[in-house]
């Protein structure tokens, strides 16, 4: 591959619209930021420099990356942290291709060290009113429960409420998790979900349901779900038809952001643009988003389909 078109492929990744489903915005803190974070309210941090904190980044499995992860956590305190936090996210967002993002945010990992939900949630709130309205971004939120808690009452109080349910399920546990979360917690959409492969039927139902999944590449490999991106799944999903679509979960520790994610596979897996252009199509059809935007992101995305096909040909 030469340079112009190992450049053409990462322009053609960023330029896409996407939306984003599967990204926990205390994920997106970056090294840097938490040490402006540890600064501003006087938290002391484990670690030396910020480079100190990038060796850390080596996981061997979801716990070692947990540890790092709620230790980071603790810098958030003060409504303006969480917004500078949502703000860098959706600025990075918009130069990925971001136009619509459904942000998990971890309430309970905040009011366990006495940051009160209002904090945590205006906080994210103004910034994504401010990414409506400087980024073009839409938005929504999705409040995270930790899997220790009893979970079957809290989805059914949430479904009563209104409120979509989905859960991270088929990720290092196996497909059993998928069937429960489909029929126990009766989710709308399943996060990671990539060893449904391991079992037929349910990769049956989730075609025939066209339950999306909201796989994360890059988090895959750092989690050591797969050794490598080349034996990563996700080009074997996109061809059984499920609804497939890529998010960068916690990029800030799992080496890059949503487009970045999309490129390192689409290298790794040979992916075409037309199966990126699916992917990037799936995003939106998988969104909680009114069937009236999702018309519009769709029709959007053909714009640029054709422009970017135009340009192949000439
Ligand atoms: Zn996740």
């Amino acid at each position: 591959m030469t340079h112009t078109s190992a450049g053409e492929a990462a322009d053609f990744a960023r330029k896409l619209p996407k939306a984003e489903l599967h990204l926990h915005v205390e994920g997106s803190l970056e090294p840097e930021m938490m040490f402006e974070l540890a600064r501003r309210n006087g938290v002391t941090l484990p670690y030396a420099s910020v480079e100190d904190v990038r060796r850390a980044y080596v996981f061997s499995d979801l716990q070692s990356f947990l540890d790092i992860y709620y230790a980071g956590c603790r810098v958030l305190m003060k409504e303006q942290d969480f917004y500078d936090l949502t703000w860098a996210y959706l600025t990075r967002a918009a130069a990925q291709g971001v136009r619509h993002a459904e942000i998990f945010f971890d309430a309970q990992t905040h009011t366990d060290r006495g940051v009160a939900f209002e904090t945590v949630v205006s906080g994210i709130y103004r910034a994504l009113e401010d990414g409506r309205t400087r980024l073009s971004i839409t938005s929504g939120l999705i409040l995270c429960f930790l899997r220790h808690l009893k979970f079957k009452d809290v989805y059914h109080r949430a479904r009563e409420a209104g409120l979509l349910a989905v859960a991270h399920a088929g990720e290092e546990g196996p497909p059993e998790y998928v069937w429960e979360a489909l029929d126990v917690l009766k989710v709308r959409r399943i996060d990671h979900g990539v060893r449904c492969v391991e079992d037929e039927r349910l990769v049956g139902r989730l075609v025939e349901e066209q339950i999306p999944l909201t796989v994360c590449p890059l988090s895959n490999v750092k989690l050591r779900v797969f050794p490598n991106l080349k034996s990563h799944n996700l080009k074997q999903l996109l061809d059984c038809s499920l609804l497939v679509t890529v998010n960068s979960d916690d990029p800030a520790y799992f080496g890059g952001y949503v487009a970045d994610n999309l490129q390192a596979s689409a290298a790794a897996l040979d992916l075409s643009r037309e199966q990126q252009l699916q992917l990037a199509r799936n995003s939106f059809v998988a969104s909680f988003l009114s069937d009236e935007s999702k018309r519009a992101y769709l029709q959007e995305l053909d714009r640029f389909a054709a422009q970017a096909s135009l340009k192949t040909i000439s």
